[in-house]
């Protein structure tokens, strides 16, 4: 291993100690761009690397608010703005009970290289909260996004930093937040978040883009392979707004999600996850659950396999993790290796542990692509949503597919690009690591040292 990525791996184990999933992101990513670091001797001169790594600055702030029976509680809330070389910070906010700064850290690393792989000048952040949106009211969610907002509103602006939704933040959260914003700053600045309401700003596909742009990027994978779409079988981990997408848009393209999952457990359905009936009635089964999957058995009469993971059956063709991060660990790997099944789509962030997702990219029966890739397509769109407000007006639905899939049909094609030039051959995850990592590098090179 070059002594230069060695070194800088060395340090962030030991200054991010209490930091795994941090840790886990940086490892991953400096291993993968290796070659590029062996041809550019003045990225040490000028630590390239611990700038790369080290945040440009990460805010932590209290939020306190209150209850339906006027109780007072306190969270924490973050905000991490790691990298702003190529464009405004942009990535989205988490509100689930397990975030802390290594979660927003690792996350808004991530987001740095796939928002510098959409090809928008879109730099990366993320932030969030622990707070627990489940079983809170509506009117807690609000006074909770008010005085989250309160706190941050400062720290952002159109041209400095564009939050957007992640898990537990969708666009009934991004209303409230804005809203408040708009009541502090007294400015109506609309394109200071993204995923926002259709009737103030807020883009269509937007809701959608994930799911599809990741369905646009597999439909590539397929491709090259000389395979199509058409009658593949999916499994997909989930069954939020992003596994929503990959089902529709699967559907309509004549191909078929028949596993999906929740923390209750797995559905196994295999006519497919295709009716606008069934699609329907997920949304509706999520509004009032999050937590259980198993009522979408019940309805349409098909299999729940109650506690476990669907990980290492063999009637897909098609693996696409898209719940949570390090879902699948080694010996889930080893599971999916032994299925026979070709391709591992990863779109959740870093839904795979790097022991696993080394263990896959070594089998020569499969195909692994990278969630920062995939999953391109949500913050793609975002970015969209900021070029129509700013400039004030909206483009058709069909404009906005159109373009997605542009950038999904862009980035396959750049991250493959980026592998071969390396001599890696077909290799989506160091492919993408290397051309999201080139274009923030020049960047950061070019603006001097800071
Ligand atoms: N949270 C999403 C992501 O990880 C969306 C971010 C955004 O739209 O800014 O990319």
């Amino acid at each position: 291993m070059d002594s230069y990525i060695k070194n800088t791996i060395d340090l962030i184990y030991d200054t991010y100690r209490t930091q795994p999933e941090f840790v886990q992101a940086v490892e991953e990513f400096l291993l993968s761009i290796e070659p590029v670091i062996r041809n550019h001797p003045e990225y040490e001169k000028n630590d390239l690397l611990m700038r790369l790594v080290t945040p440009e600055r990460l805010f932590k702030f209290r939020v306190v608010w209150t209850d339906d029976e006027g109780k007072a509680h306190t969270n924490m809330g973050y905000r991490c703005q790691f990298n702003g070389a190529i464009g405004p910070y942009k990535g989205g906010l988490r509100f689930q009970k397990n975030v802390n700064e290594s979660i927003i850290k690792f996350l808004a690393f991530e987001q740095t290289f796939k928002n510098s792989l959409t090809g928008l000048p879109i730099g990366g952040g993320k932030g969030g909260s622990d707070f627990d949106p489940a079983g809170k009211s509506e009117a807690e969610i609000m006074r909770f996004c008010q005085s989250f907002m309160s706190a941050l509103y400062r720290y952002i602006g159109a041209d400095v930093d564009v939050p957007a939704g992640d898990m537990g933040v969708s666009q009934r959260e991004i209303g409230y937040l804005f809203g408040q914003y708009r009541r502090l700053k007294g400015n109506f600045e609309n394109g200071v978040l993204t995923g926002k309401g259709l009737s103030y700003g807020g883009s269509l596909i937007r809701p959608e883009a994930t799911g599809y742009g990741a369905v646009y990027y597999l439909d590539e994978v397929l491709k090259h392979e000389n395979d199509t779409l058409e009658g593949k079988r999916i499994g997909v981990s989930g069954y939020g707004n992003v596994a929503w997408g990959i089902m529709k848009k699967a559907a309509e393209l004549n191909a078929k999600v028949i596993y999906m999952s929740g923390p209750d457990g797995y559905i196994r359905d295999p006519e497919g996850i295709i009716t606008e009936e069934k699609l329907n009635y997920i949304l509706e089964m999520r509004m009032k659950d999050p937590m259980h999957c198993r009522p979408y058995a019940d309805r349409f009469k098909c299999e729940f396999i109650e506690g476990k993971k669907f990980w290492g059956v063999e009637d897909v063709d098609i693996y696409m993790p898209a719940a949570v991060q390090n879902d699948v660990g080694f010996d889930t790997a080893k599971l999916i290796a032994k299925s026979g099944v070709k391709y591992y789509i990863e779109v959740a962030n870093m839904p795979t542990t790097n022991d696993a997702l080394t263990l896959l990219r070594s089998c020569d029966h499969m195909i692994v692509a990278p969630s920062k890739a995939v999953n391109a397509g949500g913050v793609g769109v975002s970015a969209l949503e900021m070029s129509q407000n700013s400039e004030r007006l909206s483009w058709t639905k069909e404009e906005v597919d159109s373009q997605l899939h542009r950038m999904m049909v862009n980035i396959h094609k750049e991250s493959m690009k980026a592998a071969e030039e390396y001599g890696l051959g077909y290799d989506l995850v160091s492919g993408a690591n290397i051309a999201g990592f080139k274009k923030v590098a020049d960047a950061m090179m070019e603006q001097g040292l800071f």
